[in-house]
C-alpha cells in the first residue's frame, strides 16, 4: 500500500517597510508599523495549513531603498529558501519593481515561489489592500508555482505578476500595469492562470547581483524637451528611456551631439522601452547614432541588467517579452 503523507508547506514572511509596514504617526506615514497580527491573520487565509516563520529585516520606505539594501533583501530570500518552500516579502510599490527585477534575475525561473507583497493603503486604513494582497501572496507562496512573483489587490480581485514585468506606477494614480498580460489572478485561494501570459524559458544561469551594492556606472537618461542631458562622465553605459512610442529625439541635434560625446569616451549607448519593430524615422536613426536597442523589457529590468552586464538577447526570470 502506498502511503500519501501530508506534507505542511513551510512559508518564511520577510517583512521590509512601504506602505504595507507603515501607520499614521506625527502627521506622516511611517514604516514603523507592528504587522505581525496581519500577517498572521491574511496569511493564513490565503493558505491556512501552512508554516509561517517571520523576518523582520528592515523598516524602509521603498523610495530609501539602495543597492545594497537590494543585495540584502535578495540573500534574506535565497537563506529563507534553504528552509521554506515559499517566501513572501513585504515591500513598498515606489521601487518595488527593482528589488523585483534583481530577485528575478538571482533565481530566474525554476526556484520554488518567491512573491512580493505591497498595499497602497496602510493596514490601519479601513479600505487597506494589505489583507486581500497579503492572503493572495500566502496562496501563491503555498503553491506549486516556480520563480518570482508580485501581487496587487484591487478590490477583492489580485493580479499576479512576473516580478521581472513590472512598469512603475503612473504617477498620482496608484495604477500599476505589467508589460504584456498578468501571470494569473486569485480569487479566494485559487490561483487562475492568464491564458494570455507567455515567457520564454531562462537562457540565462541565474545571476550573482552583489554587483548591485557597488556604485553604478549605468547613467539612465530620460531625453525630455527643453531640459539639460546629464555628463556620461565615469560612465560605463548611457540607458536612453524612450517615449512611449519607442522614440527618441534622434533629430535633436543637442542629443546627436550627446551621443557622439558618449561614444568618444568609450560609453554605449542603449535605447530602453523601445524595439526594433518601431517604425517611426526617428527609431530607424537609433542605429546610427550608434544606440542599440534592447528588446522589449521593463525599464528597471533593463536598468538592473545593464549594472549587471547580463547578455542582452536572452531571457531569464521570464524578462523579455514574447514577440
Ligand atoms: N513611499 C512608499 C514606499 O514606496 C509608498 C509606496 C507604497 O508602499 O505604497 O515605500
Amino acid at each position: 500500500m502506498i502511503e500519501y503523507g501530508y506534507i505542511m508547506k513551510r512559508i518564511t514572511i520577510i517583512t521590509t517597510g512601504g506602505t504595507i509596514g507603515s501607520e499614521l504617526s506625527r502627521g506622516a506615514l511611517r514604516p514603523t508599523a507592528d504587522i505581525s497580527g496581519l500577517l498572521t491573520t491574511a496569511t493564513g487565509q490565503g493558505a491556512p495549513d501552512a508554516e509561517y516563520r517571520f523576518i523582520p529585516l528592515m523598516n524602509k520606505l521603498s523610495e530609501n531603498m539602495t543597492g545594497g539594501g537590494t543585495v540584502r533583501i535578495v540573500r534574506a530570500a535565497m537563506d529563507a529558501l534553504e528552509k521554506s518552500d515559499g517566501v513572501i516579502l513585504t515591500h513598498g510599490t515606489d521601487t518595488l519593481e527593482y528589488t523585483a527585477a534583481a530577485l528575478s534575475y538571482a533565481f530566474g525561473l525554476s526556484c520554488p515561489p518567491v512573491v512580493l507583497a505591497s498595499a497602497v493603503l496602510p493596514p490601519s486604513h479601513p479600505h487597506s489592500d494589505a489583507p486581500v494582497c497579503l492572503a493572495a501572496c500566502a496562496a501563491v507562496a503555498a503553491s506549486d508555482m516556480r520563480g518570482v512573483f508580485a501581487c496587487f489587490a484591487s478590490g477583492e480581485r489580485v493580479t499576479v505578476s512576473r516580478a521581472s514585468r513590472l512598469l512603475p506606477y503612473l504617477p498620482y494614480s496608484g495604477e500599476r500595469f505589467t508589460l504584456g498580460a498578468p501571470f494569473a489572478y486569485v480569487t479566494g485561494n485559487a490561483v487562475l492562470p492568464c491564458p494570455d501570459y507567455s515567457e520564454r524559458p531562462d537562457e540565462l544561469p541565474p545571476a550573482d547581483i552583489s554587483a548591485l551594492a557597488l556604485p553604478s556606472d549605468v547613467l539612465p537618461v530620460l531625453p525630455v524637451p527643453s531640459c539639460a542631458l546629464p555628463s556620461p562622465d565615469g560612465k560605463r553605459a548611457v540607458a536612453f528611456i524612450s517615449f512611449h512610442s519607442g522614440t527618441l529625439p534622434t533629430a535633436r541635434a543637442d542629443f546627436a551631439d550627446y551621443c557622439r560625446h558618449c561614444l568618444e569616451r568609450g560609453v554605449k549607448l542603449y535605447a530602453v522601452c523601445s524595439s526594433p519593430s518601431v517604425l517611426y524615422e526617428s527609431a530607424e536613426a537609433l542605429s546610427g547614432l550608434g544606440i542599440t536597442v534592447l528588446p522589449r523589457m521593463t525599464p528597471a529590468s533593463a536598468l538592473t541588467r545593464l549594472r549587471l552586464g547580463l547578455d542582452l538577447r536572452l531571457s531569464l526570470g521570464g524578462d523579455i517579452l514574447c514577440d
